[in-house]
């Protein structure tokens, strides 16, 4: 088998209303899906991390730069596929879209090699650990009102959002320390004091800042505190997580099993977040697995995107190891966008349903059984959203 063309569909919609995050707001929702085509008729999807325009430039990227490096090789050499492309991509990005880009190229390969077996990914990926993984939902994104109305709001909000059944919640912060910690005491009232919820910075703090904010969360027992200060500053990272009593998640922003290595080997992490998506694909994410193992580091992956990027996660998280293992070890869960996606609840010609699946079971999802991802984009809903 060979493959013959990879194709890059990035799709838009414009967003009931703006949502933001610590470093912007955003109206439109994007999502850029990978299809590696082979000369046997089988088809591999994979999805590239990257919303709005960077998701054009990836797709200039999997199309112009990666795919004449990939045309006529056998899909299941993916390994090779994946260190030949690396190797010439080297000189030109370590981290960030040409990364990004060659994940989504993997994960479509990945799709190729569970059809070819007859295995999902979750098997093939070394065997299938749990049948089922807990779901968190995050919301609680920032809107352009005064913190009295976004606490009020995010109050609401991560109510309903345990009331939808999710085992935890996560929340944006970035209007600065004082009204962050607002914000964060407005989400504990709402979800009482038993229920695990989580703050995402997303890198919006110095050291200082994130200080004075983590020891708040301490107080009111939030469960972590995610990219408190920016992905390089590893010094910001290991001084918050010996000063503060909160977990220290962070590892979205990185790249390869070469950045993951300083990030491990430096102590900065109490939980490691990696984005599939994003870090070099599923070839690599299993290196980086193993390397947050080696570190004793637990995994709570990062999730962003659409309805194929939750099902390899959905995978990966079934055949993540227990860490480090017992009786009743404490168990991955996956990250959830409760906020609108059709590119998620839409996209599938039978979808996921993760939603339903949390209200029907308290919290839980089920792992795709279809070989490969498990998964099948309705090729109408596609052209119905491709911008490019
Ligand atoms: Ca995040």
């Amino acid at each position: 088998m060979k493959v013959t063309e990879i194709v890059s569909h990035v799709l838009q919609y414009d967003l009931p209303e703006e949502l933001g995050y610590s470093q912007q707001f955003y109206a439109r929702r994007s999502a850029h899906l990978v299809e590696v085509r082979t000369d046997e008729g089988l088809t591999g999807w994979g999805e590239c991390f990257g919303p709005g325009n960077i998701a054009l430039a990836n797709k200039a990227i999997v199309e112009t730069v990666i795919q004449p490096m990939v045309v006529g090789r056998d899909p299941v050499d993916r390994d090779v596929i994946w260190h030949d492309v690396y190797n010439r991509l080297r000189d030109h990005g370590q981290k960030g879209m040409p990364i990004q880009a060659l994940s989504g190229v993997d994960i479509a390969l990945w799709d190729i090699a569970g059809k070819i077996a007859g295995l999902p990914l979750c098997k093939l990926a070394g065997g299938q650990f749990r049948d089922r993984v807990s779901v968190y939902g995050y919301g609680m994104m920032l809107r352009r009102e005064d913190a009295a109305c976004l606490a009020a709001r995010f109050k609401d909000e991560s109510v309903a959002i345990k009331d939808a059944g999710f085992v935890a919640t996560k929340m944006k912060v970035g209007l600065g320390p004082a009204d962050d910690i607002r914000l964060a005491e407005a989400v504990r009232r709402g979800v009482g004091d038993d229920f695990r919820f989580m703050v995402d910075a997303n890198h919006c703090y110095t050291t200082s800042e994130a200080l004075e904010v983590g020891r708040a969360l301490d107080e009111l027992g939030a469960y972590w505190f995610e990219e408190p200060v920016a992905p390089e500053d590893h010094d910001g990272y290991r001084e918050l997580r010996t000063r503060l009593k909160t977990r220290i998640s962070g590892g979205e922003a990185e790249f390869t099993r070469w950045g993951w290595r300083h990030l491990l080997e430096g102590r900065c992490l109490d939980i490691a977040q990696p984005e599939v998506c994003a870090l070099g694909g599923v070839s690599e994410y299993l290196k980086v697995l193993a390397l947050a193992h080696t570190h004793f580091t637990p995994v709570v992956n990062h999730v962003w995107g659409s309805a194929v990027a939750v099902a390899a996660n959905l995978h990966l998280l079934a055949a993540m190891p227990p860490l480090p293992g017992g009786l009743y070890p404490s168990e991955p869960m996956l990250e959830f966008d409760t906020t609108d996606n059709r590119f998620r609840d839409e996209l599938l010609v039978e979808p996921l349903d993760i939603q339903g699946q949390v209200a029907r079971t308290g919290g839980f999802a089920s792992i795709p059984s279809s070989p490969g991802l498990g998964v099948e984009p309705d090729r109408d809903f596609i052209a119905r959203y491709e911008v490019a």
